[in-house]
């Protein structure tokens, strides 16, 4: 897990491009992890983001709130889920 942040971590969307439209993006480029959704990621949709993250994750849907406990965790998750292909199907379904 790569903690570190910059501008690119803060916009951009490892899916929905760089907001800068920079070639080198940190995000698009895989270096980073987005902090979390982007504007087009459908904002609203924090809970079916942390499901699919906690699912990812392998635990038990019903249980995630309670194994969520440990923040950094879930970041690392919600991260590793967002650059799933499952994120994107989700993604795809929204449009
Ligand atoms: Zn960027
Ligand atoms: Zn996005």
């Amino acid at each position: 897990m790569n903690s570190t942040k910059d501008v690119h971590t803060e916009h951009c969307c490892y899916w929905h491009g760089c907001k800068y439209n920079d070639e080198k993006c940190t995000v698009v480029s895989g270096d980073l992890d987005q902090s979390g959704p982007c504007e087009e990621c459908a904002p609203d949709n924090r809970t079916q983001i942390l499901k699919g993250a906690a699912s990812f994750a392998g635990w038990l849907m019903m249980n995630a709130e309670q194994d969520v406990i440990n923040e950094e965790n879930l970041h690392y998750w919600i991260c590793e889920y967002m650059k799933s292909d499952d994120y994107k199907n989700e993604l795809e379904e929204l449009k």
